[in-house]
């Protein structure tokens, strides 16, 4: 009670948190004895610092482990930060879904149980010409849906140029087994032919596979059986073809100046049976798999019990749905899809925001802090354009006496957390992923990081 009178944070801290930190603080104390022999200092038993370290333990307790961080990395689909941020629009629709009753399974028009596979399935045909589409949680598990459906306990061929391992441990051959499917390779790792699909094809072959090697490219002395030609093989074996797409995108970014990315409408186009790609890649939405394809396959598909465990929730749809919509006007759609704009983000903006960072560090007025703009490259990430140098800016700092990964790490204990690339022994923030209302809290968080930091 004296406690929360004198720290009125501490009166918000529920009684089973601070019973558990008062046992872990004493814990701690007790076992330095019984496991070090170790005598207590006066520190360990002066009651302020027991207060102290209660409090930063409830501290630690009441804030949320998921949280905010700036990523100044300049990769912009970065996995472990998240993937891509929604637009305006798609968030505003999550808020509208989460905090109501919606249609999400109910038809309208006949007061019937509706299907909440509809909800996209006709702006994802709209926008990529395919007869039939279906969302799940993830590309991983479009992935496995569509060979549990298709290739159970029969052989999927698929080019050992493409036995692609993502990030995350899925890898193709791991997603085959898991489903059923057994893989047959087929070809080199560099060159693969049409005949080598056609002498593996046999009375047991269910499915061509193509996969996009997404995060590698293989230069050099090389042949790859193009999608158009795998339809063409499996037009006359009778076998349905798959692609798996990986990162997946509507939009052509060699018009952007970017290299080309295949796009999902040209897969369908080349007349694929079944199209895989993800939501969150450089598609700019919420993490989702996607599927487009032929009706009578697509039919099959959705009848599987499965569907039922890769099942998307409708926040996802939400936001899945106002992202899709955008798609119908690309260059609105290159502005207000957070991870399109950034790909693609005039190198004016991306030097306003470096000189903006650089003035505010300036600003600090610490002596021991060195800052310069400085060209360099970001990178698509999200295993998607491996090959492609997207020049940017980056403001990079040197602290006199301190190490560029001491830096790292001190920004890294900053809330929100402050997540830069090391090169050269400078700590660089690349500007292009940086939002432009983050500048004044990198300031800040360096500020509080330059004050933990002393000399060593
Ligand atoms: C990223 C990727 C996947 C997995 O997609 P998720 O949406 O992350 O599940 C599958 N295949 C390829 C080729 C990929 O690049």
């Amino acid at each position: 009670m004296e406690m929360a009178a004198k720290h009125p944070e501490m009166a918000e801290v529920p009684r089973s948190v601070l019973k558990g930190a008062v046992r872990r603080v004493l814990d701690g104390r007790r076992n330095k004895i019984l496991e070090n022999g170790e005598a207590l200092t006066g520190q360990d038993l002066d009651p302020k610092a027991i207060f102290a370290a209660v409090r930063a333990e409830s501290h630690a307790a009441m804030t949320e482990n998921l949280t905010h961080v700036i990523n100044a990395t300049g990769v912009v689909v970065h996995t472990n930060l998240g993937r891509s941020l929604l637009s305006d629009k798609a968030i505003e629709h999550i808020r509208a879904a989460a905090s109501g009753y919606s249609n999400l399974e109910f038809d309208l028009a006949t007061g019937r149980r509706g299907s909440r596979y509809e909800i996209v399935e006709d702006i994802i045909c709209e926008i990529s010409g395919a007869e039939a589409a279906m969302v799940v949680n993830n590309n991983a598990g479009a992935v496995l849906l569509c060979l549990d459906t298709v290739a159970k306990n029969r052989e999927v061929i698929v080019s050992r140029g493409e036995l692609v391992e993502i990030g995350g441990s899925f890898r193709i051959p791991d997603v085959m087994s898991r489903s059923g499917a057994v893989l047959r390779e087929v070809g080199a790792t560099n060159r693969t032919h049409p005949a080598d699909y056609q002498a593996a094809i046999n009375e047991n072959t269910g499915l061509l596979l193509k996969v996009h090697t997404s995060n590698y490219e293989i230069v050099g002395f090389t042949r790859s059986v193009s999608l158009k030609e795998m339809v063409d093989l499996g037009a006359d074996a009778g076998l349905p073809v798959m692609e798996d797409l990986g990162s997946g995108t509507f939009v052509d970014f060699s018009k952007y100046g970017l290299i080309k990315e295949p796009t999902v409408q040209e897969s369908v186009a080349a007349g694929a049976d079944l199209v895989t790609f993800s939501g969150d890649k450089l598609l700019g939405g919420p993490q989702a798999g996607v599927i487009v394809g032929s009706r009578a396959i697509m039919d099959r598909i959705k009848k599987n019990p499965l569907t039922r465990a890769l099942r998307i929730d409708k926040l996802t749809l939400a936001a899945l749905e106002s992202t899709l919509r955008a798609y119908r006007d690309e260059p609105a759609a290159m502005e207000e899809i957070p991870t399109l704009y950034m790909l693609t983000c005039p190198m004016a903006h991306i030097e306003k925001k470096a000189a903006d960072l650089e003035k505010a560090l300036g600003e600090i007025g610490d002596p021991r802090l060195r800052c310069r703009v400085m060209d360099s490259v970001s990178r698509a990430g999200g295993g998607s354009l491996p090959l492609q140098e997207l020049p940017t800016k980056c403001v990079a700092i040197t602290v006199d006496g301190i190490g560029a990964s001491r830096i790292d790490q001190a920004l890294r204990g900053q809330r929100p957390a402050v997540i830069g690339r090391i090169e050269n022994n400078e700590f660089l923030f690349d500007l292009r992923t940086v939002r432009d209302g983050e500048i004044a809290g990198i300031a800040s968080k360096v500020l509080s990081a330059l004050s933990s930091l002393s000399f060593k």
